[in-house]
């Protein structure tokens, strides 16, 4: 039960990226009306729930990788990065950057509360408030 709970998860979470932030938020491939985008929204919090991404960050963030790819200006690129770890380090302060100088002053609501360190914490009890809460994850 605790595999396919992990599996189940893992698929959603792999849909609302897929879906929702990469080929709705970042590349417009397909159009929602704003009642669905919030809706989508929602749900992207709720299955990635600590791991949220701002979808206005991620999409000029994407965007940014998609026109300098593996150069400096590319904010997710290994090429710019020492190893690893710091890949993930230099990927997390360049989503910061963005968040805060570009995005944060036009956030909803939803995306200011699902961004915050108090948000992220709730997740710590997820299996109280989580509507997936049988998963283990
Ligand atoms: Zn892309």
């Amino acid at each position: 039960m605790i595999i396919l709970g992990v599996i189940i998860h893992w698929y959603l979470t792999v849909f609302v990226h897929a879906i929702y932030l990469h080929r709705y938020k970042s590349h417009k491939q397909f159009a929602l009306s704003k009642k669905a985008e919030r809706v989508f929204n929602i749900i992207s919090y709720l299955i990635t729930g600590s791991s949220y991404l701002d979808p206005t960050t991620y999409s000029i963030c994407h965007k940014l990788h998609h026109s300098h790819s593996d150069r400096n200006k590319d904010p997710h690129s290994p090429a710019n990065s020492k190893n690893y770890f710091d890949f993930h380090l230099v990927t997390i302060k360049n989503f910061m950057k963005v968040r805060n100088n570009i995005v944060k002053p036009r956030q909803s609501f939803i995306q200011k509360f699902a961004s915050s360190i108090y948000s992220r914490i709730t997740w710590i009890f997820k299996p109280a408030i989580r509507p997936f809460f049988f998963l283990p994850c």
